[in-house]
This record gives structure tokens, C-alpha cells and sequence, in this order.
């Protein structure tokens, strides 16, 4: 079977196109500046209707969907019930869902007759236990309002918690594993006998780890405050928490790790403390995680800076476990969110 897999972004389209169950590659891609000032593809539709031009014989079609809710904790066969809850999802994730629906709804003009699979980035963390997901508010506005740790980057800490296991040969329900997705969103995941038990972001991306624009955990009454002082209305809060924090706010030069390694090693103190901060943050999260699992058997990175910059994973790595008698294996595991994707599609459609 051969499977599309598409992942939509506000202004992209990333695909790989698979032949299943062989998992082997076919094609893959990418088609950027979507709707932008000067660009000649205006929309998803546009831009789908150019990857189909070069692709034939697709079978099914997998779609990275970012939020799910608490509705889906599986991914699923695309129906207009299901258009509709992914549109009802708008709400809770205005910069991402608005672009998936896009690409669902393009392909079921461009292909109607194949079946398309919905996969959601906020499913692998729908088995953390209530008193994880549950913020100490009001619990009124859980009811109201549906207020609670989603969590995301599922799709690939499910992935590679997969692959630790299977390079570890040892199925996933005898392992404690902690997956690190370092890249420019940046979130931890406490794997335990397979299940994601807690991970670091929460309602929103925002929370958890300093990210490349995002700042992370931060005391929430300064929310209030920033905006008193520098008069601030909410869309102009929260462009600073998510697009000018992070390591960019903190530094003042870049969100890009590489830049930033390059100005810290020649003097730069605020890149150096800008790393400092991303790395202690880190540390934390995994002390945290471990804790709560009573050891750690692996510890995963992934990502760009997860795979890509050793010195990063060695100085999260320095002293971190003195205090265990068996220490965790430390693994570098790429990511490949588009596969899990197909696999899970494949699965699907041969079953239904
Ligand atoms: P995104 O979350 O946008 O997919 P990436 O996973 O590509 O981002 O991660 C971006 C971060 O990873 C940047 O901070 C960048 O410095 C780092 N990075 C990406 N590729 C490399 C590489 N080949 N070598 C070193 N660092 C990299």
C-alpha cells in the first residue's frame, strides 16, 4: 500500500510518500511560503494539488493533526465527524489545527475516493494520570473549558521511545525511558512501561523546557504583570512568551543553538548564559522524571539539537546520574515522525 503522509503547517507542506509495509521511501518534500506576500502558491489546496501532480498510485493518506483533545487518543479513519472535532480543536490550537483541517479538507477534494488517516501529536500523551494533567486552578474551568496538560510532540516521542526499545531489545513495558525532543520546540516525555506518564509542555507548546522563542515555565503572576507595566494587550503577551523568549529573548542574538555555541566560544556571555539556562531546565525535567519512575533504564534525544550537537547532550549529561546505581543507557535516536505516521495509517486501513 502506498501511503502519502502529509504534514501541514501555518505557511507549509511537508509530505513522504511510502510504500508499506516495507516501509521503504519514495518520494518526499516540501513547499513553503504558502499565502505569503510575493509567493505564487496561495493556499494549501494550491500547494497539494502541486505534490499530487508528482505523485501517483497514493493509496492512503496520513495526516500529523496537532491536537486531538481528549477525544482521540487513537489516530482515525477521517470522517466528517471527525472534520468537525479537529475544527472544534481550532480553539484550543489556532496556530496549527486551522492549517491541518486546510490539508484534510484539499485532499478530499483533490483524492475523494482515499481514505485518509488522522494522527494527532497530543494522543501518545492521553494516558498521563489525572493528577498529572490536571492544573491546581478551579477545577470548574477543567469542566468549562477543558483546561489541562495536553502535552505534544507525541508522534515523535512516541517514535523513538519505539526505536529505544527495539535497539535496546527489550520490550517497552520493562523500560523507564525519558525522550528528549530537542529542537526549536523543545518538550521531555517520562516513558514508563511504554505509556507517556508526564511530559513537559501543557495546554499550549508554551510550557516546559526555554525553547528556541518560547520561554517555558515562568511564574504565571508575571503575565499579569508584564502586561500592566508595559501596557500589553493579550495577542502582544503572548507574541512575546512564544516568538521573542526563549533562547533568543535571553540572548538577544539568536534562536539557533548553532549561533549561539559559536557567539558563547567567542565570549559571548549572554549566549553562554542563554545555554546555561536551556541546559539546567533540562536537567531538571529529567531529574524530575526520573524521580517519579524510580530510575531511568534510557535516555533519548532526538531532533535538531537533540541529534545533531554533542557538546549540548554531554553537558545535560554531566553529573546527572551520580546518584544511580545503574546508570541509563544514553541513545541518539532520529526522529521520523512522517513513519510512525504511515505506520499507524497503514495499520488502520488494513484493519478496517
Ligand atoms: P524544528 O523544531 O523547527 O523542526 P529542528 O529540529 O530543525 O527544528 O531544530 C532546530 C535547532 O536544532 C536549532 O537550534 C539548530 O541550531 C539545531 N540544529 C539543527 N540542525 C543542526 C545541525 N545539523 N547541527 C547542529 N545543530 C543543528
Amino acid at each position: 500500500m502506498k501511503v502519502l503522509v502529509i504534514n501541514c503547517g501555518s505557511s507549509s507542506i511537508k509530505y513522504k510518500f511510502f510504500k508499506m509495509p516495507e516501509e521503504h521511501l519514495l518520494s518526499k518534500g516540501i513547499i513553503e511560503r504558502i499565502g505569503e506576500a510575493g509567493s505564487n502558491i496561495k493556499d494549501h489546496y494550491t500547494g497539494l494539488r502541486i505534490i499530487l501532480s508528482n505523485i501517483k498510485e497514493v493509496e492512503a493518506i496520513g495526516h500529523r493533526v496537532v491536537h486531538g483533545g481528549e477525544e482521540f487518543k487513537d489516530p482515525v479513519l477521517i470522517n466528517e465527524g471527525v472534520i468537525k472535532k479537529i475544527r472544534q480543536y481550532c480553539a484550543i490550537a489556532p496556530l496549527h489545527n486551522p492549517a491541518n483541517l486546510e490539508g484534510i479538507l484539499a485532499c478530499k477534494r483533490l483524492l475523494p475516493n482515499i481514505k485518509q488517516v488522522a494522527v494527532f501529536d497530543t494522543a501518545f500523551h492521553q494516558t498521563l494520570p489525572e493528577y498529572a494533567y490536571i492544573y491546581g486552578l478551579p477545577y470548574g474551568y477543567y469542566k468549562k473549558y477543558r483546561i489541562r496538560k495536553y502535552g505534544f510532540h507525541g508522534i515523535s516521542h512516541e517514535y523513538v521511545a519505539n526505536e529505544a526499545s527495539r535497539l535496546l531489545k527489550e520490550p517497552l513495558r520493562k523500560l523507564r525511558i525519558i525522550t528528549c525532543h530537542l529542537g526549536n520546540g523543545c518538550s521531555i516525555t517520562a516513558v514508563h512501561k511504554g505509556k507517556s506518564i508526564d511530559t513537559s509542555m501543557g495546554f499550549t507548546p508554551l510550557e516546559g523546557l526555554v525553547m528556541g522563542t518560547r520561554c517555558g515555565d515562568i511564574d504565571p503572576a508575571l503575565v499579569s504583570y508584564l502586561m500592566d507595566k508595559e501596557k500589553l494587550n493579550t495577542r502582544e503577551i503572548d507574541d512575546i512568551l512564544n516568538k521573542r523568549s526563549g533562547l533568543k529573548g535571553i540572548s538577544g542574538i539568536s534562536n539557533d543553538m548553532r549561533v549561539l555555541e559559536r557567539k558563547a566560544s567567542e565570549g559571548s556571555k549572554r549566549a553562554r548564559l542563554a545555554i546555561e539556562i536551556f541546559v539546567y531546565r533540562i536537567k531538571k525535567y529529567i531529574s524530575a522524571y526520573t524521580g517519579i519512575m524510580g530510575g531511568l533504564d534510557a535516555l533519548v534525544f532526538t531532533a535538531g539539537i537533540g541529534e545533531n550537537q554533542t557538546r549540548i547532550r554531554k553537558i545535560i549529561c554531566k553529573d546527572l546520574f551520580t546518584y544511580l546505581k545503574k546508570k541509563p543507557k544514553v541513545l541518539v535516536i532520529p526522529t521520523n515522525e512522517e513513519l510512525l505516521i504511515a505506520q499507524k495509517s497503514y495499520r488502520l486501513i488494513k484493519k478496517d
